[in-house]
């Protein structure tokens, strides 16, 4: 007697024909087995599911993901919160502190124009303390 390949123990009366698994009427759903069902996309339920949903943790196929950015992918539903949440990507990222270090150069500069930089004495006289 073949056992349903799912739980190992009622007999497995159906035949998957995604994966050609036996199984028993309590491990198939929608003409798929447990197994098949579980790596199905969850949203077009007709591929093999490639990874979750960032938002929402649904598993989704290629082609039913989208990606937003290097790392993230958001299953078609969610592309309009993605969209708003606006995630601080790596590129993103790396522009904010581009941006932050010319700033300081900015910054910096101006004080050299003006001759502002508190500079060492090349004497080298320590002590004294008068500050104008
Ligand atoms: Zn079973
Ligand atoms: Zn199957
Ligand atoms: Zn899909
Ligand atoms: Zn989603």
């Amino acid at each position: 007697m073949v056992t349903c390949e799912v739980c190992g123990e009622a007999p497995g009366t159906l035949l998957c024909p995604t994966c050609g698994r036996r199984v028993c009427p309590l491990h198939i759903s929608e003409g798929r087995c447990l197994i098949c069902s579980q790596a199905t996309c969850r949203i077009c339920k007709r591929n093999l599911a490639l990874t979750h949903c960032m938002i929402c943790g649904r598993l989704a196929c290629n082609n039913c993901l989208i990606q937003v950015d290097n790392v993230r992918r958001v299953c078609r539903d969610c592309l309009p919160l993605a969209r708003a949440r606006k995630w601080p990507g790596p590129g993103e990222v790396r522009l904010y502190s581009l941006g932050a270090r010319r700033l300081a150069y900015r910054v910096l500069h101006r004080y050299k124009a003006r001759g502002n930089i508190p500079q060492p004495e090349p004497g080298g006289r320590q002590g004294g303390g008068s500050v104008g």
